[in-house]
């Protein structure tokens, strides 16, 4: 089921999200939805608050990006992207290398809008997935980029909270039109 997608101005897009203990029907439901949702829209990732739930749960999908290459590590092996896509992620932790990197981001909840964010180049991730199991893995690339936004997402930190303020201020009006427009 395609879920609607939360816009900048609600609430919701600030909460952190809770830790799911449990792995019930509930959440595998919420997590199918949350992928037919982020491929109707032509997205890379979503995060549960993005639908309107608070927790902590995010799914991703960079494997039909060609022109911004990913690398996914796991036990020290590049593996193949398509094979883990879509990623399902619950709870997860990021450890981040201290070189970073520019590139530009868009946001499901923010509509035609996109900015230049800097992002550690490589994360360590750690989760929990949907089998109540754990998976642990390294990205770089884009894929890198989409795990740390969809991360912020689950701590009530959105994309332009990261923006330089050269960047916010021009982006300034469209943001509070965008605002505006949800809270009506
Ligand atoms: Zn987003």
């Amino acid at each position: 089921m395609v879920l609607e997608i939360v816009k900048y101005g609600s609430p919701v897009l600030r909460a952190k999200g809770l830790e799911i203990a449990d792995v019930d029907a509930r959440v595998r439901k919420l997590a199918d939805d949350m992928i037919e949702t982020m491929r109707d829209a032509h997205g890379v990732g979503l995060a549960a608050q993005q639908v309107g739930v608070p927790i902590q749960l995010t799914v991703i999908d960079v494997s039909g990006v060609e022109d911004r290459p990913s690398e996914m590590i796991m036990e020290g092996k590049t593996v193949v992207l398509s094979a883990f896509m879509p990623l399902v992620l619950l709870n997860p932790v990021l450890e981040l290398s201290k070189e970073t990197e520019e590139g530009t981001e868009g946001c499901l909840s923010f509509p035609e809008i996109s900015g230049e964010i800097l992002r550690a180049s490589h994360v360590k991730v750690k989760a929990k997935k949907l089998d109540g199991t754990e998976v642990e893995f390294e990205a770089k690339g884009l894929l890198a980029r989409a795990v740390q936004h969809e991360v912020d997402h689950l701590n009530g930190i959105l994309f332009i909270d990261r923006m330089n303020s050269a960047t916010r201020t021009s982006l300034a009006g469209k943001l509070k039109r965008l605002q505006k427009s949800t809270r009506e």
